[in-house]
Protein backbone atom coordinates (compact mmCIF):
# COMPACT_ATOMS: atom_id res chain seq x y z
CA UNK A 1 0.00 0.00 0.00
CA UNK A 2 1.52 3.59 -0.86
CA UNK A 3 0.71 7.12 -0.19
CA UNK A 4 -0.43 8.65 -2.92
CA UNK A 5 2.18 6.58 -4.98
CA UNK A 6 4.76 6.14 -2.90
CA UNK A 7 6.26 3.02 -1.12
CA UNK A 8 5.33 4.70 2.27
CA UNK A 9 2.95 2.75 4.43
CA UNK A 10 0.00 4.43 5.80
CA UNK A 11 -1.56 4.06 9.03
CA UNK A 12 -5.30 5.54 9.27
CA UNK A 13 -6.02 7.04 11.93
CA UNK A 14 -9.89 7.65 13.30
CA UNK A 15 -10.27 10.23 15.92
CA UNK A 16 -8.11 13.49 16.64
CA UNK A 17 -8.45 13.52 20.17
CA UNK A 18 -5.13 12.75 22.30
CA UNK A 19 -4.74 9.24 21.51
CA UNK A 20 -4.86 9.78 17.57
CA UNK A 21 -2.74 13.25 17.57
CA UNK A 22 -0.43 11.26 19.91
CA UNK A 23 -0.40 8.31 17.32
CA UNK A 24 0.26 10.58 14.50
CA UNK A 25 2.96 12.70 15.78
CA UNK A 26 5.07 9.60 16.87
CA UNK A 27 4.91 7.90 14.01
CA UNK A 28 6.26 11.37 11.81
CA UNK A 29 8.97 11.28 14.52
CA UNK A 30 9.94 7.42 14.65
CA UNK A 31 8.80 6.02 11.44
CA UNK A 32 8.49 6.14 7.87
CA UNK A 33 5.13 5.16 8.04
CA UNK A 34 2.49 7.97 6.69
CA UNK A 35 -0.52 8.90 9.18
CA UNK A 36 -3.80 9.97 7.85
CA UNK A 37 -6.45 10.87 10.60
CA UNK A 38 -9.74 11.71 10.14
CA UNK A 39 -11.73 13.58 12.44
CA UNK A 40 -15.51 13.93 12.50
CA UNK A 41 -15.28 17.08 14.23
CA UNK A 42 -14.64 20.51 13.26
CA UNK A 43 -11.82 20.82 15.42
CA UNK A 44 -8.79 18.55 17.24
CA UNK A 45 -9.23 17.33 20.61
CA UNK A 46 -11.74 15.26 21.54
CA UNK A 47 -13.48 15.47 24.85
CA UNK A 48 -9.80 17.47 25.93
CA UNK A 49 -10.96 20.08 22.80
CA UNK A 50 -11.21 23.44 24.29
CA UNK A 51 -14.39 25.37 22.88
CA UNK A 52 -13.85 28.89 22.20
CA UNK A 53 -17.71 30.83 22.37
CA UNK A 54 -16.75 34.10 21.68
CA UNK A 55 -13.10 34.83 23.30
CA UNK A 56 -14.45 32.61 25.95
CA UNK A 57 -12.95 29.27 26.37
CA UNK A 58 -14.88 26.19 27.68
CA UNK A 59 -12.70 23.12 29.00
CA UNK A 60 -15.29 20.29 28.68
CA UNK A 61 -15.02 18.39 32.34
CA UNK A 62 -12.09 20.52 33.31
CA UNK A 63 -9.08 19.02 32.73
CA UNK A 64 -6.09 18.61 34.82
CA UNK A 65 -2.82 17.58 32.83
CA UNK A 66 -1.20 14.99 35.87
CA UNK A 67 0.44 12.13 34.50
CA UNK A 68 2.39 9.25 36.57
CA UNK A 69 4.76 8.74 33.46
CA UNK A 70 7.66 10.67 32.96
CA UNK A 71 7.29 10.41 29.65
CA UNK A 72 3.85 11.77 29.26
CA UNK A 73 5.02 14.54 31.58
CA UNK A 74 8.36 15.15 29.22
CA UNK A 75 5.87 15.41 25.92
CA UNK A 76 3.68 17.64 27.36
CA UNK A 77 6.41 19.87 28.82
CA UNK A 78 8.47 19.97 25.35
CA UNK A 79 5.13 21.24 23.36
CA UNK A 80 3.85 23.32 25.91
CA UNK A 81 6.87 24.54 28.88
CA UNK A 82 5.63 25.39 32.20
CA UNK A 83 5.74 29.50 31.98
CA UNK A 84 8.48 30.79 33.90
CA UNK A 85 6.83 32.98 35.41
CA UNK A 86 4.81 29.86 37.79
CA UNK A 87 8.04 28.87 38.92
CA UNK A 88 11.27 29.04 40.51
CA UNK A 89 14.23 27.91 38.19
CA UNK A 90 15.12 24.51 39.32
CA UNK A 91 12.38 24.58 41.85
CA UNK A 92 10.39 20.56 42.36
CA UNK A 93 6.72 21.19 42.23
CA UNK A 94 4.35 18.99 43.71
CA UNK A 95 1.27 18.14 41.66
CA UNK A 96 -1.11 15.66 42.35
CA UNK A 97 -4.45 13.83 41.31
CA UNK A 98 -6.43 12.45 43.57
CA UNK A 99 -4.62 10.10 45.67
CA UNK A 100 -1.60 10.20 43.31
CA UNK A 101 0.72 12.87 43.72
CA UNK A 102 4.86 13.56 42.49
CA UNK A 103 7.59 15.88 42.44
CA UNK A 104 8.49 17.44 39.18
CA UNK A 105 11.22 19.36 38.32
CA UNK A 106 9.81 21.18 35.02
CA UNK A 107 12.80 21.79 32.27
CA UNK A 108 13.37 25.74 31.25
CA UNK A 109 12.63 25.34 27.69
CA UNK A 110 11.76 28.59 25.91
CA UNK A 111 7.78 28.67 25.04
CA UNK A 112 7.29 28.77 21.10
CA UNK A 113 5.57 32.54 22.57
CA UNK A 114 4.20 33.88 25.42
CA UNK A 115 1.06 32.19 25.38
CA UNK A 116 2.11 28.64 24.70
CA UNK A 117 2.65 27.90 28.39
CA UNK A 118 1.19 25.57 30.91
CA UNK A 119 0.15 26.91 34.37
CA UNK A 120 0.53 25.59 37.67
CA UNK A 121 -2.84 25.73 39.33
CA UNK A 122 -4.03 24.95 42.76
CA UNK A 123 -7.25 22.92 43.14
CA UNK A 124 -9.66 23.63 45.01
CA UNK A 125 -13.63 22.32 44.79
CA UNK A 126 -15.84 21.94 47.24
CA UNK A 127 -19.70 20.20 47.52
CA UNK A 128 -22.64 22.25 47.52
CA UNK A 129 -25.53 20.80 49.58
CA UNK A 130 -28.52 22.34 51.59
CA UNK A 131 -27.57 25.71 50.08
CA UNK A 132 -24.25 25.24 51.98
CA UNK A 133 -20.71 24.82 51.31
CA UNK A 134 -18.58 21.56 52.74
CA UNK A 135 -15.23 20.51 51.97
CA UNK A 136 -14.52 18.27 49.39
CA UNK A 137 -12.56 15.78 50.67
CA UNK A 138 -15.23 15.59 53.20
CA UNK A 139 -13.82 16.41 56.50
CA UNK A 140 -15.65 15.73 59.82
CA UNK A 141 -14.81 19.07 61.02
CA UNK A 142 -16.43 22.33 62.84
CA UNK A 143 -17.53 23.76 59.51
CA UNK A 144 -19.10 20.39 58.40
CA UNK A 145 -20.48 19.74 61.79
CA UNK A 146 -21.82 23.00 61.71
CA UNK A 147 -23.54 22.72 57.99
CA UNK A 148 -24.97 19.10 59.39
CA UNK A 149 -26.21 20.43 62.76
CA UNK A 150 -26.00 18.13 65.78
CA UNK A 151 -28.67 16.01 65.46
CA UNK A 152 -27.93 15.45 61.59
CA UNK A 153 -24.29 14.61 62.77
CA UNK A 154 -25.27 11.77 65.36
CA UNK A 155 -28.16 10.55 63.05
CA UNK A 156 -25.85 9.72 60.71
CA UNK A 157 -22.89 8.32 63.51
CA UNK A 158 -26.03 5.84 64.71
CA UNK A 159 -26.42 4.55 61.07
CA UNK A 160 -23.05 3.99 60.62
CA UNK A 161 -22.25 2.28 63.80
CA UNK A 162 -25.49 0.12 62.94
CA UNK A 163 -24.08 -0.49 59.22
CA UNK A 164 -20.67 -2.21 60.72
CA UNK A 165 -22.91 -4.31 63.60
CA UNK A 166 -25.64 -5.47 60.88
CA UNK A 167 -23.25 -5.95 57.64
CA UNK A 168 -25.03 -6.73 54.33
CA UNK A 169 -23.87 -9.87 52.94
CA UNK A 170 -23.60 -11.08 50.37
CA UNK A 171 -22.23 -7.27 49.23
CA UNK A 172 -23.98 -8.03 45.82
CA UNK A 173 -24.39 -4.03 44.71
CA UNK A 174 -22.87 -0.64 45.21
CA UNK A 175 -25.60 0.28 47.76
CA UNK A 176 -24.67 -2.38 49.71
CA UNK A 177 -20.95 -1.40 49.43
CA UNK A 178 -21.45 2.13 50.52
CA UNK A 179 -23.63 1.13 53.05
CA UNK A 180 -21.57 -1.58 54.17
CA UNK A 181 -18.48 1.42 54.36
CA UNK A 182 -20.66 4.56 55.79
CA UNK A 183 -23.76 3.95 56.65
CA UNK A 184 -27.06 4.09 55.24
CA UNK A 185 -27.39 7.73 56.38
CA UNK A 186 -24.25 9.20 54.63
CA UNK A 187 -24.70 6.97 51.71
CA UNK A 188 -28.02 8.90 51.11
CA UNK A 189 -26.68 12.27 52.14
CA UNK A 190 -23.49 12.45 49.67
CA UNK A 191 -23.13 9.49 47.48
CA UNK A 192 -26.58 7.86 46.36
CA UNK A 193 -27.84 10.86 44.65
CA UNK A 194 -24.74 12.14 42.99
CA UNK A 195 -23.87 8.29 41.41
CA UNK A 196 -27.34 7.99 40.20
CA UNK A 197 -27.03 11.43 38.25
CA UNK A 198 -23.98 10.18 36.98
CA UNK A 199 -24.46 7.06 35.93
CA UNK A 200 -28.36 7.24 35.48
CA UNK A 201 -28.78 3.67 36.76
CA UNK A 202 -30.04 3.02 40.57
CA UNK A 203 -26.62 2.08 42.60
CA UNK A 204 -28.68 -1.46 43.56
CA UNK A 205 -28.12 -2.10 39.35
CA UNK A 206 -24.12 -1.30 39.76
CA UNK A 207 -21.94 -3.77 40.77
CA UNK A 208 -20.42 -4.19 44.53
CA UNK A 209 -16.71 -4.83 42.82
CA UNK A 210 -16.98 -1.68 40.64
CA UNK A 211 -16.85 0.26 43.93
CA UNK A 212 -14.29 -1.78 45.47
CA UNK A 213 -12.14 -0.68 42.39
CA UNK A 214 -12.72 2.69 42.69
CA UNK A 215 -12.54 3.75 46.54
CA UNK A 216 -9.57 3.09 47.56
CA UNK A 217 -8.08 4.91 50.54
CA UNK A 218 -12.00 6.54 51.26
CA UNK A 219 -12.81 5.37 55.00
CA UNK A 220 -15.02 6.71 57.67
CA UNK A 221 -12.65 5.59 60.33
CA UNK A 222 -10.24 7.15 59.13
CA UNK A 223 -11.51 10.39 58.92
CA UNK A 224 -12.84 10.05 62.68
CA UNK A 225 -10.00 9.14 64.06
CA UNK A 226 -8.33 12.19 62.38
CA UNK A 227 -11.33 14.68 63.49
CA UNK A 228 -11.24 13.05 67.07
CA UNK A 229 -7.39 13.49 67.45
CA UNK A 230 -7.05 17.18 65.65
CA UNK A 231 -7.91 18.37 68.75
CA UNK A 232 -4.48 17.42 70.85
CA UNK A 233 -2.36 18.07 67.76
CA UNK A 234 -0.39 21.44 68.62
CA UNK A 235 -1.82 24.34 66.32
CA UNK A 236 2.12 25.14 65.47
CA UNK A 237 3.05 21.64 64.41
CA UNK A 238 5.88 21.59 61.95
CA UNK A 239 5.33 18.67 60.61
CA UNK A 240 1.57 18.40 60.40
CA UNK A 241 1.97 21.99 58.68
CA UNK A 242 4.00 20.10 56.09
CA UNK A 243 1.64 18.01 55.52
CA UNK A 244 -0.82 19.84 54.89
CA UNK A 245 0.88 22.13 52.71
CA UNK A 246 1.62 18.94 50.54
CA UNK A 247 -1.54 17.84 50.72
CA UNK A 248 -2.48 21.12 48.30
CA UNK A 249 -3.20 19.72 45.04
CA UNK A 250 -1.90 21.41 41.85
CA UNK A 251 -1.51 20.35 38.80
CA UNK A 252 -0.61 21.99 35.66
CA UNK A 253 -2.85 23.45 33.02
CA UNK A 254 -2.31 24.60 29.34
CA UNK A 255 -3.14 28.70 29.52
CA UNK A 256 -6.39 28.55 26.87
CA UNK A 257 -7.24 24.93 28.00
CA UNK A 258 -6.43 21.43 27.22
CA UNK A 259 -7.27 21.97 23.33
CA UNK A 260 -4.34 24.32 23.29
CA UNK A 261 -1.93 21.29 24.37
CA UNK A 262 -3.82 19.07 21.05
CA UNK A 263 -3.92 22.36 18.70
CA UNK A 264 -0.20 23.02 19.11
CA UNK A 265 0.36 19.10 18.24
CA UNK A 266 -1.80 19.37 15.39
CA UNK A 267 0.52 21.43 14.21
CA UNK A 268 3.16 20.24 14.96
CA UNK A 269 1.70 16.68 12.87
CA UNK A 270 0.89 19.11 9.71
CA UNK A 271 4.72 20.43 9.77
CA UNK A 272 6.11 17.33 9.02
CA UNK A 273 3.59 16.56 6.87
CA UNK A 274 1.20 14.24 8.62
CA UNK A 275 -2.58 14.99 7.32
CA UNK A 276 -5.36 15.80 9.43
CA UNK A 277 -8.91 15.51 7.71
CA UNK A 278 -11.51 18.11 9.88
CA UNK A 279 -15.21 17.31 9.21
CA UNK A 280 -14.62 13.45 7.90
CA UNK A 281 -16.16 11.00 9.59
CA UNK A 282 -15.02 7.27 9.44
CA UNK A 283 -18.29 5.35 7.74
CA UNK A 284 -17.10 2.04 7.57
CA UNK A 285 -13.89 -0.04 7.54
CA UNK A 286 -13.49 -2.43 5.07
CA UNK A 287 -11.55 -5.61 5.46
CA UNK A 288 -10.49 -8.90 3.69
CA UNK A 289 -10.72 -11.59 6.28
CA UNK A 290 -9.20 -10.50 9.63
CA UNK A 291 -6.94 -7.52 8.21
CA UNK A 292 -8.39 -4.05 7.47
CA UNK A 293 -7.73 -3.22 3.89
CA UNK A 294 -9.25 0.51 3.79
CA UNK A 295 -11.56 3.00 5.26
CA UNK A 296 -14.75 5.00 4.35
CA UNK A 297 -14.78 8.40 5.04
CA UNK A 298 -17.14 10.92 4.75
CA UNK A 299 -16.33 14.88 4.00
CA UNK A 300 -19.69 16.71 5.95
CA UNK A 301 -19.32 20.00 3.99
CA UNK A 302 -19.80 17.82 0.49
CA UNK A 303 -21.70 14.71 1.68
CA UNK A 304 -18.95 12.33 -0.18
CA UNK A 305 -17.43 8.99 0.42
CA UNK A 306 -13.95 8.47 -0.05
CA UNK A 307 -12.38 4.51 0.13
CA UNK A 308 -8.83 5.66 1.75
CA UNK A 309 -6.55 2.47 1.41
CA UNK A 310 -4.56 1.92 4.52
CA UNK A 311 -1.71 -0.55 5.94
CA UNK A 312 -2.73 -0.07 9.70
CA UNK A 313 -5.91 1.37 11.31
CA UNK A 314 -5.56 3.03 14.70
CA UNK A 315 -9.26 3.48 15.75
CA UNK A 316 -10.24 5.81 18.79
CA UNK A 317 -13.74 5.45 17.26
CA UNK A 318 -16.17 3.93 20.30
CA UNK A 319 -15.93 0.21 20.28
CA UNK A 320 -19.11 -0.31 19.56
CA UNK A 321 -18.72 1.86 16.11
CA UNK A 322 -16.13 -0.29 15.15
CA UNK A 323 -17.23 -3.52 15.75
CA UNK A 324 -20.59 -2.13 13.48
CA UNK A 325 -18.39 -1.29 10.80
CA UNK A 326 -16.35 -4.38 10.98
CA UNK A 327 -19.64 -6.36 10.39
CA UNK A 328 -18.33 -9.46 12.77
CA UNK A 329 -19.74 -13.39 11.95
CA UNK A 330 -19.87 -14.18 15.56
CA UNK A 331 -23.37 -12.82 16.71
CA UNK A 332 -22.44 -12.56 20.25
CA UNK A 333 -20.11 -9.86 19.22
CA UNK A 334 -22.90 -8.03 17.44
CA UNK A 335 -25.13 -8.04 20.36
CA UNK A 336 -22.71 -7.49 22.97
CA UNK A 337 -20.87 -4.29 21.13
CA UNK A 338 -24.21 -3.03 19.79
CA UNK A 339 -25.40 -2.44 23.66
CA UNK A 340 -22.11 -1.57 25.23
CA UNK A 341 -22.97 1.40 27.79
CA UNK A 342 -21.71 5.02 27.58
CA UNK A 343 -23.12 8.32 29.60
CA UNK A 344 -23.27 11.46 27.46
CA UNK A 345 -23.00 14.52 29.19
CA UNK A 346 -23.91 18.48 28.41
CA UNK A 347 -22.21 21.93 29.25
CA UNK A 348 -24.16 24.93 29.35
CA UNK A 349 -21.60 27.74 29.38
CA UNK A 350 -23.14 30.79 31.26
CA UNK A 351 -21.50 34.55 31.19
CA UNK A 352 -22.35 36.15 34.52
CA UNK A 353 -21.80 39.74 35.40
CA UNK A 354 -21.98 38.71 38.94
CA UNK A 355 -22.67 35.91 41.46
CA UNK A 356 -24.52 35.66 44.70
CA UNK A 357 -23.67 33.86 47.84
CA UNK A 358 -25.98 31.35 50.08
CA UNK A 359 -27.11 33.37 53.41
CA UNK A 360 -24.37 32.95 55.94
CA UNK A 361 -21.90 31.77 53.23
CA UNK A 362 -18.94 33.57 53.00
CA UNK A 363 -18.10 32.21 49.75
CA UNK A 364 -16.57 34.39 47.19
CA UNK A 365 -12.75 35.36 46.47
CA UNK A 366 -13.68 38.34 44.67
CA UNK A 367 -16.05 41.51 44.65
CA UNK A 368 -18.28 39.99 41.88
CA UNK A 369 -19.23 37.52 44.18
CA UNK A 370 -17.24 34.77 42.38
CA UNK A 371 -16.57 31.47 44.25
CA UNK A 372 -12.94 30.60 44.92
CA UNK A 373 -13.00 27.14 43.14
CA UNK A 374 -11.83 25.29 40.26
CA UNK A 375 -15.46 23.29 40.48
CA UNK A 376 -17.80 22.69 42.64
CA UNK A 377 -19.94 19.31 43.19
CA UNK A 378 -24.12 20.00 43.35
CA UNK A 379 -25.62 17.35 45.84
CA UNK A 380 -28.87 19.30 45.69
CA UNK A 381 -31.58 16.76 45.05
CA UNK A 382 -33.56 19.61 43.83
CA UNK A 383 -31.97 20.30 40.74
CA UNK A 384 -30.10 18.00 38.05
CA UNK A 385 -27.40 20.05 37.50
CA UNK A 386 -24.02 17.41 38.27
CA UNK A 387 -21.06 19.74 38.68
CA UNK A 388 -20.46 23.77 37.83
CA UNK A 389 -16.64 24.48 36.80
CA UNK A 390 -15.74 28.08 37.46
CA UNK A 391 -13.19 28.29 34.29
CA UNK A 392 -12.39 31.73 35.75
CA UNK A 393 -9.98 29.77 38.42
CA UNK A 394 -8.69 27.24 35.60
CA UNK A 395 -7.17 29.94 34.00
CA UNK A 396 -7.75 33.65 33.45
CA UNK A 397 -6.51 32.73 29.83
CA UNK A 398 -9.81 31.04 29.53
CA UNK A 399 -11.77 34.51 29.91
CA UNK A 400 -12.40 37.44 27.69
CA UNK A 401 -13.42 39.86 30.06
CA UNK A 402 -12.09 39.73 33.57
CA UNK A 403 -14.49 41.53 35.36
CA UNK A 404 -16.77 38.63 33.95
CA UNK A 405 -17.57 35.31 35.53
CA UNK A 406 -17.56 32.18 32.98
CA UNK A 407 -18.88 28.98 34.40
CA UNK A 408 -19.67 25.79 33.29
CA UNK A 409 -22.82 24.24 34.27
CA UNK A 410 -22.34 20.55 34.01
CA UNK A 411 -25.40 17.37 33.24
CA UNK A 412 -24.78 13.77 32.87
CA UNK A 413 -27.60 12.56 30.60
CA UNK A 414 -28.35 9.87 28.06
CA UNK A 415 -27.77 11.06 24.28
CA UNK A 416 -30.94 11.87 22.73
CA UNK A 417 -33.13 11.81 26.22
CA UNK A 418 -35.18 14.48 27.44
CA UNK A 419 -32.34 16.95 28.82
CA UNK A 420 -30.24 16.63 25.58
CA UNK A 421 -33.28 17.18 22.92
CA UNK A 422 -34.00 20.23 24.62
CA UNK A 423 -33.34 22.59 22.20
CA UNK A 424 -29.88 25.04 23.28
CA UNK A 425 -32.34 27.51 24.00
CA UNK A 426 -34.69 26.13 26.92
CA UNK A 427 -31.29 24.75 28.24
CA UNK A 428 -30.01 27.63 28.76
CA UNK A 429 -32.70 29.23 29.92
CA UNK A 430 -33.32 25.41 32.73
CA UNK A 431 -29.42 25.82 33.55
CA UNK A 432 -30.00 28.71 34.56
CA UNK A 433 -32.78 29.01 36.18
CA UNK A 434 -31.12 25.89 38.10
CA UNK A 435 -28.56 27.94 39.77
CA UNK A 436 -30.48 30.62 40.43
CA UNK A 437 -32.90 27.86 42.10
CA UNK A 438 -30.37 26.99 44.89
CA UNK A 439 -29.40 30.82 45.19
CA UNK A 440 -26.09 30.92 43.48
CA UNK A 441 -26.93 33.57 40.76
CA UNK A 442 -29.39 36.02 39.79
CA UNK A 443 -30.34 35.05 36.49
CA UNK A 444 -31.05 38.95 35.49
CA UNK A 445 -27.21 38.75 35.75
CA UNK A 446 -27.09 36.13 32.58
CA UNK A 447 -25.01 37.85 29.71
CA UNK A 448 -24.48 35.49 27.53
CA UNK A 449 -24.60 31.50 27.13
CA UNK A 450 -23.77 28.70 24.74
CA UNK A 451 -24.71 25.04 24.89
CA UNK A 452 -22.11 21.90 24.13
CA UNK A 453 -22.91 18.23 23.62
CA UNK A 454 -20.41 15.62 24.45
CA UNK A 455 -21.94 12.26 23.28
CA UNK A 456 -20.26 9.07 24.78
CA UNK A 457 -18.31 10.99 27.01
CA UNK A 458 -18.18 7.87 29.70
CA UNK A 459 -17.89 4.04 28.67
CA UNK A 460 -19.68 2.81 31.57
CA UNK A 461 -19.00 -0.50 32.95
CA UNK A 462 -22.20 -2.51 33.68
CA UNK A 463 -24.76 -4.44 31.90
CA UNK A 464 -22.83 -6.02 28.37
CA UNK A 465 -19.35 -4.83 29.56
CA UNK A 466 -19.50 -7.63 31.53
CA UNK A 467 -18.76 -9.76 28.28
CA UNK A 468 -16.32 -7.58 27.00
CA UNK A 469 -13.85 -9.77 26.55
CA UNK A 470 -15.48 -11.70 23.97
CA UNK A 471 -15.09 -8.19 21.75
CA UNK A 472 -11.28 -7.94 22.50
CA UNK A 473 -10.68 -11.07 21.45
CA UNK A 474 -12.02 -10.84 18.29
CA UNK A 475 -10.68 -7.63 17.78
CA UNK A 476 -6.70 -8.92 18.63
CA UNK A 477 -7.81 -10.95 15.73
CA UNK A 478 -6.40 -8.23 13.33
CA UNK A 479 -2.96 -7.95 13.41
CA UNK A 480 -3.01 -4.54 11.30
CA UNK A 481 -5.92 -3.12 13.65
CA UNK A 482 -5.00 -0.80 17.24
CA UNK A 483 -7.45 -0.11 18.79
CA UNK A 484 -6.64 2.74 21.37
CA UNK A 485 -8.13 5.67 23.90
CA UNK A 486 -10.98 5.95 26.25
CA UNK A 487 -13.98 4.84 23.52
CA UNK A 488 -11.70 2.92 21.61
CA UNK A 489 -10.92 0.46 24.64
CA UNK A 490 -14.05 1.23 26.43
CA UNK A 491 -11.91 2.41 29.24
CA UNK A 492 -11.80 5.47 32.06
CA UNK A 493 -8.99 6.55 30.36
CA UNK A 494 -7.17 9.95 31.06
CA UNK A 495 -5.75 11.80 28.46
CA UNK A 496 -1.82 10.42 29.70
CA UNK A 497 -3.55 6.71 29.21
CA UNK A 498 -4.68 7.28 26.10
CA UNK A 499 -1.33 9.00 25.06
CA UNK A 500 0.14 5.70 26.08
CA UNK A 501 -1.95 3.42 24.48
CA UNK A 502 -1.06 5.18 21.27
CA UNK A 503 2.74 5.47 21.92
CA UNK A 504 2.47 1.14 22.75
CA UNK A 505 0.26 0.98 19.23
CA UNK A 506 2.92 2.86 17.77
CA UNK A 507 5.86 0.88 19.05
CA UNK A 508 4.08 -1.88 17.61
CA UNK A 509 3.72 -1.00 14.49
CA UNK A 510 7.50 0.45 14.52
CA UNK A 511 8.24 -3.67 15.85
CA UNK A 512 5.84 -5.27 13.18
CA UNK A 513 3.23 -6.13 15.47
CA UNK A 514 5.54 -7.48 18.80
CA UNK A 515 4.63 -6.00 21.88
CA UNK A 516 0.31 -5.57 20.30
CA UNK A 517 -1.21 -6.40 23.64
CA UNK A 518 0.99 -4.70 26.04
CA UNK A 519 -1.77 -1.51 24.54
CA UNK A 520 -4.30 -3.43 27.14
CA UNK A 521 -2.25 -3.67 29.46
CA UNK A 522 -2.61 0.60 30.47
CA UNK A 523 -4.68 1.15 32.78
CA UNK A 524 -6.09 -1.91 33.35
CA UNK A 525 -6.98 -1.77 37.23
CA UNK A 526 -8.80 0.91 35.54
CA UNK A 527 -8.04 3.46 38.68
CA UNK A 528 -9.83 6.65 37.24
CA UNK A 529 -11.91 9.25 39.25
CA UNK A 530 -13.63 12.08 38.03
CA UNK A 531 -16.34 12.95 40.17
CA UNK A 532 -17.60 12.69 43.96
CA UNK A 533 -16.92 9.56 45.78
CA UNK A 534 -14.45 8.43 43.10
CA UNK A 535 -17.45 6.30 41.52
CA UNK A 536 -17.91 8.54 38.18
C1 LIG B 1 -15.96 15.05 32.47
C2 LIG B 1 -14.58 14.59 32.10
C3 LIG B 1 -13.46 15.02 32.83
C4 LIG B 1 -12.16 14.60 32.49
N1 LIG B 1 -11.09 15.04 33.22
C5 LIG B 1 -9.84 14.68 32.87
C6 LIG B 1 -8.70 15.20 33.56
O1 LIG B 1 -8.84 15.95 34.52
N2 LIG B 1 -7.46 14.84 33.14
C7 LIG B 1 -7.29 14.01 32.06
O2 LIG B 1 -6.14 13.75 31.68
N3 LIG B 1 -8.35 13.47 31.41
C8 LIG B 1 -9.61 13.79 31.79
N4 LIG B 1 -10.70 13.28 31.10
C9 LIG B 1 -10.47 12.26 30.08
C10 LIG B 1 -10.08 12.82 28.70
O3 LIG B 1 -11.09 13.69 28.24
C11 LIG B 1 -9.93 11.65 27.76
O4 LIG B 1 -9.10 10.68 28.35
C12 LIG B 1 -9.30 11.97 26.42
O5 LIG B 1 -9.91 13.03 25.73
C13 LIG B 1 -9.40 10.70 25.58
O6 LIG B 1 -8.72 10.87 24.39
P1 LIG B 1 -9.02 9.88 23.18
O7 LIG B 1 -8.25 10.37 22.04
O8 LIG B 1 -8.85 8.50 23.65
O9 LIG B 1 -10.60 10.03 22.91
P2 LIG B 1 -11.49 11.28 22.58
O10 LIG B 1 -11.03 12.49 23.29
O11 LIG B 1 -12.89 10.82 22.82
O12 LIG B 1 -11.27 11.51 21.02
C14 LIG B 1 -11.84 10.65 20.06
C15 LIG B 1 -12.07 11.44 18.79
O13 LIG B 1 -12.62 10.56 17.80
C16 LIG B 1 -13.56 11.29 17.05
N5 LIG B 1 -14.49 10.36 16.39
C17 LIG B 1 -15.44 9.58 16.94
N6 LIG B 1 -16.08 8.89 16.00
C18 LIG B 1 -15.51 9.22 14.82
C19 LIG B 1 -15.72 8.80 13.47
N7 LIG B 1 -16.65 7.88 13.13
N8 LIG B 1 -14.93 9.33 12.50
C20 LIG B 1 -13.96 10.24 12.80
N9 LIG B 1 -13.74 10.68 14.05
C21 LIG B 1 -14.49 10.16 15.05
C22 LIG B 1 -14.25 12.15 18.09
O14 LIG B 1 -14.91 13.26 17.48
C23 LIG B 1 -13.06 12.58 18.95
O15 LIG B 1 -12.50 13.77 18.50
C24 LIG B 1 -12.00 13.69 31.42
C25 LIG B 1 -13.12 13.26 30.69
C26 LIG B 1 -14.40 13.69 31.02
C27 LIG B 1 -15.59 13.20 30.24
Amino acid sequence: MSDSGSSRKVAVIAGAGPAGLTAALELLRRSDVMPIVFEADSQVGGISKTVNYRGNRMDLGGHRFFSKSDWVMRWWQEILPVAQNQIEQNQSVRISYRQQSRDWVPASAAPRSPDAVMLVRQRLSRIFYRRRFFDYPLKLNASTLGNMGFMETMRIGLSYGQAQLLRRSPEASLEDFFINRFGDRLYRTFFKDYTEKVWGVPCEEISAEWGAQRIKGLSVTKALTHALTSPFRAAGDTAQRQTETSLIERFLYPKFGPGQMWEEVARLIAQRGGAIHLGHRVVGVERDGMRITAVDVRDAATGTVRRIPCDFLISTLPVRDLAAFLQPDDPAVVRIADRLPYRDFMTAGLLLRKMLSPVGQRTASAANGMPPDNWIYIQEPDVKIGRLQVFNNWSPGLVADSDTIWLGLEYFCGEGDELWSLDDGRFLDFAAGELEKIGLIDRRDVLDGTVVRVPKAYPAYFGEYREFGHIRTYLDQFANLYPVGRNGMHRYNNQDHSMLAADAAVRSIINRGEGKSAIWGINADGEYHEAIGAVA
